[in-house]
């Protein structure tokens, strides 16, 4: 397809194809890397102000003040110990940028027993302010302008809302601390197909997902080495969950995720914990 809007920010490359249309978005597949992202995206200023309200514009308006499940602390806690199989003893201060309204913050408060001194980064003020209230320390920090340097700094379920991951994650490295780790949690589309990617996509609070292999090879190009990554299906249900699942497909104006389940394995989206260490 013709694409003059936008190149890819991973490889650079003009060349794509359609991959779904949403919302007044188009969705593109990168015939250089492989990643999915808008080529007509909103303007730097209409992401900002949506970034900070939670509401985006686009045919219709899509409102993502919600809050995360709960069974986001399980998750958390399956995955840290694969993470950090020694435990924090090396981590004194740990940034969580976009932490939301705090869940990640609280499963590390609790897991770390206190001994990590934890920050919040969040450009939602429903989202900040909620997190201050249950005591954590957010707020929002502009992170080129930021001179404080953390053992970790974690980017969890925010790759897909940045305008340029590539120039996040560069501009991440001012506030590692040196041999500090990045931690990066985000989809891996690598084998989704149209029928299998998730929908609604979420566009334009969505603007790309990433690929395994573009996202370590970006890290890699600013200076991070790769210290693990694991990988969790996107879609896994509990007994419960199921049930409730079943529910939402009975009733009108619920859409159910149940049917991804039941697709072909390989081309189910997985959920991708990559921990890097600053070079
Ligand atoms: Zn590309």
């Amino acid at each position: 397809m013709s694409n003059n809007e936008q190149i890819c920010y991973n490889c650079n490359s003009g060349e794509s194809q359609l991959f779904l249309e949403e919302n007044g978005f188009n969705l593109v597949k990168c015939d250089g890397c492989g990643i999915l992202y808008i080529n007509n995206p909103p303007t730097g200023g209409e992401i900002e102000v949506a970034t900070t309200t939670g509401i985006h514009d686009g045919e219709k308006q899509l409102d993502v003040n919600v809050r995360y499940r709960k069974s986001a602390d399980r998750l958390y806690r399956k995955v840290l110990p694969k993470l950090f199989p020694d435990g924090f003893s090396d981590v004194n201060t740990w940034l969580d940028v976009g932490c939301g309204y705090g869940e990640f913050l609280e499963t590390l408060q609790n897991y770390s027993r206190n001994s990590v001194e934890l920050f919040g980064s969040e450009p939602n003020v429903i989202k900040q302010q909620a997190a201050q209230k249950m005591g954590m320390n957010v707020s929002y920090y502009d992170l080129d302008e930021h001179d404080t340097k953390y053992d970790v700094v974690s980017l969890l379920n925010v790759y897909s809302h940045l305008p340029n991951p590539f120039e996040f994650i560069k501009s991440l490295r001012n506030v590692v601390s040196p041999g500090g780790f990045l931690l990066i949690q985000t989809g891996d589309i690598t084998s989704v197909t149209r029928e299998s990617l998730i929908k609604p996509a979420g566009l334009p609070d969505h603007l790309s997902f990433a690929t395994e292999s573009a996202l370590i090879s970006m890290l890699d190009r600013v200076g991070f080495d790769i210290e693990s990554v694991v990988k969790i299906p996107s879609i896994a249900f509990t007994l419960d969950q199921v049930a409730k699942e079943i529910v939402k497909l009975i009733l009108p104006n619920k859409s159910s995720f149940l049917k991804y389940y039941f697709l072909p394995k390989k081309t189910q989206s997985q959920s991708m914990f990559v921990l890097a260490r600053l070079r």
